[in-house]
């Protein structure tokens, strides 16, 4: 590299540090505080700072209408700079948020759809619901990052294909043609790894987590360092097709006594013919049929659990719709799980979500942010 290459992206990088410390520093920072942290020379901070404030990406917290308790005279990122959407693909909607940097959700939207996954007509689908919502909700195309998209099943290394989805009853489709239609950048994810991701990315940084997504589909991530584990197939984290009742009941993989099988969210649709929220009203009333089920699942995800924790020895966090019905019975599923574990008498390790609600359209947003903040020129 030329000495002038070298200057411009070292100048490049020292942009970057100056911009990711704001974007870490819930207060806000002051000039002399970013030359204090980063080590570098005010000079240095202010040219670095004229150029982010020069692309919109930066501004004083003063300029906002709400500094959040920032002093005034404080930098900050300004969080809406960029978006990211995020869309979940299910068999019978779609979920899409346009989310900020910090992830926070800006604006969400579900669609019924009764198409073939496999069709053109879901292609259009996609891309015309896509252009409506970010219309409605008056996204500025400009900061768009790109679109992620994740779906229920395991996704080829290459990100071309989907290998293999039980729950939606496909195997080996075309991505690529699913998305020609959208004319943003696109990044397709396993449901359950981007709710991992969104959850690693709430909690701000806990080490080591293994996430359990509780929805139509069981699923999940496990995330090592902070970081997910994909797996040599991209195939870590599929809970849901363990086994935890041998010769148990019938899953959509065409296999017996999966987790899935036992704990989906559809389970009591299948087998009672009832919504998740009829089944917990007449769960509260002790309806007897309704508890035989209940706690059939609370014991079997309890096996599923103490297996996940017997590998990993880390927290187990249970996440996924179903979750948002199971707080008031966590302490019942902790008792079953500690029952099963050879080395620990309570079960702590297993903890509710933090974050509940679009966790999975969330996260596959997600992957737009953290390139924009780790990799893109900023
Ligand atoms: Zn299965």
């Amino acid at each position: 590299m030329n000495p002038e290459a070298a200057g411009r992206s070292r100048r490049k990088l020292t942009i970057r540090s100056v911009y990711q410390c704001l974007y870490e520093s819930k207060e806000g920072c002051t000039k002399a505080e970013l030359a204090q942290k980063l080590g570098l020379s005010l000079p240095t901070i202010y040219q670095c700072i004229a150029e982010l404030m020069g692309k919109g990406l930066i501004c004083y917290a003063g300029e906002l209408q709400s500094t959040g308790g920032r002093r005034p005279q404080c930098l900050q990122v300004v969080a809406d700079a960029r978006v990211a959407v995020g869309i979940s693909l299910m068999e019978d909607r779609i979920r899409m948020v346009v989310t900020d940097l910090y992830l926070k959700e800006l604006h969400y939207r579900n669609l019924r759809h009764n198409l073939q996954l496999q069709s053109d007509e879901l292609a259009a689908f996609l891309a015309e619901s896509l252009e409506q919502f970010l219309h409605d909700s008056g996204t500025d195309r400009k900061k768009l990052l790109g679109i992620g998209i994740a779906i229920p099943g395991v996704i080829s290394p290459d990100r071309k294909r989907l290998l293999l989805a039980p729950t939606l009853g496909l195997r080996n489709l075309n991505l690529d043609s699913l998305t020609q239609r959208i004319s943003y950048p696109v990044f397709w994810e396993n449901d359950g790894t981007c709710s991992g991701k969104a959850e690693m990315f709430v909690r701000g940084g806990q080490a080591n987590m293994a996430y359990l997504s509780l929805e139509d589909g069981v699923g999940g991530a496990v995330l090592i360092s902070g970081k997910p584990y994909p797996g040599e197939q991209l195939r870590s984290g599929e809970f849901g097709h363990m086994c935890v009742e041998p010769a148990g009941l019938p899953c959509a993989c065409g296999r017996r006594g999966c987790l899935e099988a036992y704990c989906s969210a559809r389970r009591f649709q299948n087998t009672l013919g009832v919504s998740l929220e009829d089944f917990f009203k007449g769960l509260r009333r002790h309806v007897p049929e309704y508890e035989n089920l209940w706690y059939d699942l609370l014991r079997h995800l309890a096996i599923g659990v103490n297996n996940i924790r017997m590998v990993l020895d880390c927290d187990v966090v249970l996440g996924g719709y179903l979750s948002e019905y199971l707080e008031p019975y966590l302490p019942q599923l902790q008792a079953y799980a500690a029952a099963n574990n050879t080395f620990e008498s309570n079960a702590d390790y297993l903890r509710m979500s933090v974050l509940r609600r679009h966790t999975v359209p969330l996260g596959a947003a997600l992957y737009f942010i953290q390139e924009f903040l780790n990799n893109s020129e900023i």
